[in-house]
């Protein structure tokens, strides 16, 4: 154990200390010395290091399992603090690197005098398989004279004539959205035999294909992909056609091989050759991939939810799922209703309204709401903003501190946030009370992100549509729909709303629809709920799993693998699914700690 800094402050010694301790018991094989190290209420989580999962144990007790279990086939050893340890209010932040048996962590730790509060341990590489960049970059060229040689652009015109014809992908990814596409960049820096395929004709067509007005949510910073990041030009909020080209030109300079306008038909996997039958239509031809390892990666905003409502064949207008909105042209001189009251509804309610539209938003349930301005601000401002970045935290720096507060306790540190942001705020949502919109804060007023987390929809990133909304200008009804008539949408209590296009702005499905689609149902019982964390609150039933179902982890069917999520979730995840695949491949023993059991199916 070394310890890089020279000021032997008190802080300092208490990390070293700490982490002396903790690697004198971990090589030692003194697993209740380690285990004590920890306090009652303490947290360990491990993305793939130790456990070969993404999980968190809680409290000595949790560290005692996780190692009797690991221990022997992790060998631990040379943790060293990485950075000087920080201190504040009584807590010491100490970031770490340490070896495994055959890969490289780091991590981040909060210790308190009566021992470690919270504990991330990650694989960031395995050893004799690390990705060939810096100073181990990739020549480029062989200078020297040699007949026959092959051109950069004639080799990866012979991988794609042969991968997947010739020769079998040994991971196949469904789905080349954003985190199709961020993974495939991890499997090519890994060296692993991969093809993404979409059924769209370019990528960055997913987000091409959405409502006009779009843009993220989110802000530049949380959105980089892996490896090369947007410039600093770049807009904080990118427009979705920009997004879609950013995409296109990242598939091609990443060299991943993308198959596009190719569908997944079926899959099955056949237990005694140990590999899926993947059947899939290539430019209208059927062909079939035998791929080792399966990812879906169709999506969780991409099997739309479209509502069933008595009438709906009766309805004379055009009638469609946010998913499938055009934009507000086509409804100029109509009167539209928009059913439901989160991120799309919001979005094209407002393009509508730009473009002169008589629009009517219906509110069937209650909606968090949090202003752009103030989110960035408070919510996101310390970890992922300009004044992050000016204050020296990098992506990277800000996406392990993210991920090393453990979702048991996240909720803790959210709701003093959106306290602080309904206090700053508090005139804005007064009139959108008083204009009839029913908000909410989460179940325990932890507010966006654990909506998110927890349940994945329910909210509104206030970008300009609340205030029309307050203003009237966007109509507003609170109630359930019973029925379509001609012309109309009729609540449950027999109001009438005069329709000539309706929009379901009803948000999407489970991804375990999409296993039961091109699987079998028995394999998505098997696999069961995707996303979701158990926390017993509306949407995301309990029991507590601690951390997100089936995402980027091994699942029930073997071989079977989730990814997507956001941006940030995309980037910071996909290493830790691409490693898994990546030992796989290579023949490392990879016992899995704490498989997730399946509650929901769902
Ligand atoms: C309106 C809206 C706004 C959003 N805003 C943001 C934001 O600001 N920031 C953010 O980070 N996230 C945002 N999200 C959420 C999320 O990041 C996006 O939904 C994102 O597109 C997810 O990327 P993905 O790759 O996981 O899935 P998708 O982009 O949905 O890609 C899945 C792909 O799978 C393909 N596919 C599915 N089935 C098959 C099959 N059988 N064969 C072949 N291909 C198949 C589809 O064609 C699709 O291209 C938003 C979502 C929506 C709906």
């Amino acid at each position: 154990m070394t310890d890089i800094m020279d000021a032997e402050t008190q802080t300092t010694l208490d990390a070293h200390d700490w982490f002396a301790d903790f690697e004198k018991a971990l090589t030692s094989g003194d697993i209740d010395a380690a285990a004590a190290l920890f306090r009652e209420d303490s947290y360990w989580r491990d993305l793939v290091a130790f456990t070969w999962n993404i999980t968190t144990v809680e409290g000595p007790a949790g560290v005692r399992d996780l190692l009797q279990h690991t221990l022997a086939a992790t060998q631990p050893s040379n943790f060293v603090l990485s950075a000087e340890p920080t201190e504040a209010d009584g807590v010491t932040d100490a970031w770490f690197t340490f070896d495994t048996a055959v890969g490289r962590g780091s991590g981040l730790a909060r210790l308190t005098p009566d021992g470690a509060w919270t504990l991330l341990t990650s694989l960031d590489e395995l050893k004799g398989f690390e990705e060939n960049s810096g100073a181990d970059r990739p020549h480029g060229v062989e200078h020297g004279a040699e007949r026959d040689r092959l051109s950069w652009k004639e080799q990866r015109e012979l991988e794609n004539a042969e991968m997947g014809v010739t020769t079998q992908p040994y991971v196949l990814v469904i789905g080349g959205g954003q985190g199709g596409i961020g993974l495939g960049a991890r499997l090519k820096q890994l060296s692993i035999p991969h093809i993404v395929i979409d059924k769209h004709p370019r990528p960055g067509d997913q987000w091409r294909n959405r409502y006009k007005s779009l843009c993220l949510h989110d802000p530049v910073w949380y959105d980089h992909l892996p490896y090369m990041k947007f410039p600093d030009h770049w807009p904080i909020f990118t427009p979705k056609d920009k997004l879609g080209d950013w995409l296109e030109m990242y598939t091609k300079v990443m060299e991943i091989n993308y198959w596009s306008s190719t569908q997944c038909t079926s899959a099955s996997f056949d237990e005694e050759a140990g590999v899926w039958t993947v059947h899939v239509i290539r430019d209208g031809e059927e062909m079939i991939l035998h791929p080792t390892e399966l990812v879906f990666a169709t999506g969780m905003s991409g099997k739309a939810n479209v509502p069933r409502f008595p009438g709906q064949e009766l309805f004379a207008g055009d009638q469609h799922h946010s998913s499938q909105h055009p934009g507000p042209e086509p409804f100029v001189g109509k009167r539209v209703v928009v059913i439901g009251s989160n991120n799309s509804a919001h979005d094209i309610c407002a393009a509508l309204w730009e473009a002169g539209v008589d629009v009517t938003m219906v509110q069937r349930s209650s909606t968090h709401i949090v202003r752009s301005e103030t989110l960035m601000d408070i919510g996101l401002g310390d970890l992922y903003s300009q004044r992050a970045v000016d204050s020296g935290i990098t992506t990277e720096m800000a996406d392990t501190i993210f991920a090393s507060i453990p979702y048991r306790i996240l909720h803790e540190f959210q709701i003093p946030l959106y306290d602080k942001m309904r206090e700053v705020d508090a005139e804005y949502y007064e009139a959108l009370s008083r204009a009839g919109f029913d908000l909410d804060w989460g179940a325990d007023g932890s507010g966006l992100f654990m909506k998110y987390l927890r349940r994945g929809s329910g909210y509104y990133i206030d970008v300009g549509a609340s205030e029309l909304i307050a203003s009237g200008a966007i109509k507003l009804i609170n109630g359930q729909v019973r029925e379509l008539t001609e012309n109309a949408v009729v609540l449950s209590d027999d109001r009438v709303i005069p329709a000539d296009v309706v929009v379901y702005a009803t948000g999407y499905g489970s991804m375990n629809g999409w296993v039961k689609d091109l699987i079998s149902e028995d394999v998505a019982d098997r696999v069961g709920k995707v996303w979701g964390l158990g926390s017993d609150t509306p949407k995301d039933p309990g029991p507590w799993e601690g951390e997100q179902r089936n995402m980027w982890k091994p699942t029930q069917q073997p071989h079977l693998w989730f990814h997507g999520g956001n941006l940030h979730q995309s980037r910071y995840y996909s290493l830790y699914l691409a490693l898994q695949l990546k030992a796989r491949l290579e023949g490392l023993d990879t016992p899995v700690y704490n498989r997730a059991e399946v509650h929901h199916l769902s």
